[in-house]
């Protein structure tokens, strides 16, 4: 019992000792001594030799710092905040830092009203139930893991970040993460009022006229929650569904988007949304965007998007005021697939007959497209005309949503090429050759990525409100 207080005196000491350091520039100076007679270590050798010889110094910091925040919370339950009854007992954890594995002491009671064990010291630090991540390794798991498969966050958070973990337990914490971030982001799902912690951007400024502007997709991932269950479950005759749809949106103002020459445009602002658990969450994630970007207070709302019927019904539903536009690349491709059957062997004929209806449809004449089609279609061959009819269709359906040519002029974006170029971004981590996900896996990714996008990720981790505050 002495030697285990003595211990936790040591450990309360914050600095460092005189002697401590001492030994450390010891030890330093021997590192670059044996460098500088070395004439083939370069500022790469110097870097890593004081990086190295620090590490264990900071480690001791950390540790210190640590026990002496965690000696002074106050001994109360986090959930509740009433103080803990007896049988309360020190318990040790060793926790894995961005510097090593340090070890603190630290409460452990009894909560009577909320009637579990609690330790009021782990809450305070940012320490979660069940993992041994420090809240910066915690960050570095979430941020490696979704922006790349775990084969390789496991040799990159290893050279970059000095965590040494295996891809499966850097998955683990990546999914813990990732489900915190699914919390927080329902509480920003709710209605407004109820949301005290995310301000509107940019609305505490002279309101000007502005539209808004939605942009909505989906494509699909691959996932496997019956690993071993294929076969048996194929005999008993259930159909096996591997392909599910990620629901994705982004919205943004018409300012925001900036085209020099024939450049792709850029969106200085935006939020992004992502998800697998239906097109229903997808529009109340939107929504909320939407709410915090002033949708209520924009002059004009417009959606683009490709003719997907359940994208028009939900946006019919939810945002009912909205101008709807049909992406003018998707009308194209009903085009060109006629064009394509008229001359199959002949590019250059095909792209003759169809510039001039594609000129048409972007100078906001769709009915003579329709008008042209139909002539032409008795004297098509059979696949020519199949092509004509779908184009016909597709046109009669969406020529409300044709209105292209307006809407340059107000310098707004004909294509759904903003939201389409953020689902190729996320199809690039998500669908790999052999990769599978889980439901709740995919998700939970998908929501740590999308924190990430919406400059969010303060929210998820505290701490990095430093680096942001001090630059370099
Ligand atoms: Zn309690």
């Amino acid at each position: 019992m002495a030697a285990l207080a003595q211990e936790i005196t040591s450990q309360t000491q914050p600095c460092l000792a005189p002697e401590e350091l001492a030994q450390w520039q010891e030890d330093l100076a021997g590192r670059l001594e044996r460098l500088q007679q070395h004439p083939e270590q370069g500022l790469g050798f110097i870097e890593e030799q004081v990086r190295q010889c620090t590490l264990e110094l900071q480690r001791r910091i950390v540790e210190r710092a640590m026990q002496t925040k965690a000696d002074a919370v106050e001994e109360n339950c986090p959930c509740c905040q009433k103080p803990l009854i007896e049988r309360k007992r020190r318990v040790p954890k060793t926790i894995h830092s961005y510097c090593g594995a340090v070890r603190f002491y630290r409460t452990h009671g009894w909560c009577p009203r909320c009637e579990q064990w609690v330790f009021p010291a782990d809450a305070a630090l940012g320490l979660l139930e069940n993992s041994t991540a420090s809240p910066l390794v915690q960050e570095m798991c979430a941020l490696l893991v979704s922006k790349m498969p775990c084969e390789q966050a496991e040799p990159v958070s290893a050279r970059v970040a000095g965590i040494q973990w295996s891809r499966s337990t850097l998955a683990r914490e990546a999914q813990r993460q990732g489900d915190r971030a699914m919390q927080k982001r329902q509480s920003l799902t709710a209605p407004p009022a109820l949301q005290p912690s995310l301000a509107p951007v940019g609305l505490d400024q002279p309101l000007k006229p502005f539209t808004l502007i939605l942009q909505i997709d989906a494509w699909n991932i691959r996932e496997r929650d019956d690993w071993g269950q294929t076969q048996p479950r194929r005999q008993r005759g259930e159909e096996i569904k591997r392909w599910h749809w990620v629901y994705t949106a982004t919205c943004f103002r018409l300012e925001q988007r900036c085209r020099k020459g024939k450049r792709r445009a850029l969106i200085t602002e935006r939020s992004s949304v992502a998800t697998r658990q239906g097109i229903e969450p997808m529009i109340q994630q939107l929504h909320a965007e939407a709410m915090r970007r002033g949708l209520t207070q924009a002059e004009r709302v417009l959606v683009i998007a490709d003719g997907a019927v359940w994208i028009w019904n939900a946006v019919q539903d939810r945002f009912a005021q909205a101008i709807q536009r049909l992406d003018l690349f998707h009308a194209n491709a009903y085009l060109w697939a006629v064009a394509n059957q008229i001359h199959p062997a002949n590019t250059a004929a095909a792209r003759r007959w169809v510039k001039p209806l594609l000129q048409q449809l972007r100078t906001d004449k769709v009915l003579k497209v329709i008008g042209t089609l139909e002539e032409l279609k008795p004297r098509l061959s059979h696949a020519a005309a199949t092509a004509a009819t779908d184009a016909i269709e597709y046109y009669q359906n969406h020529q409300t949503r044709m209105q292209y040519a307006a809407g340059e002029k107000r310098g707004e974006p004909v294509g759904s090429g903003a939201i389409e170029s953020t689902c190729r971004q996320m199809q690039c981590r998500m669908k790999r050759c052999g990769q599978f996900w889980s439901t709740a896996g995919d998700e939970a990714l998908l929501c740590l990525e999308t924190f990430w996008r919406n400059d969010r990720w303060e929210l998820l981790f505290p701490h990095v409100a430093i680096t942001a505050v001090s630059g370099n």
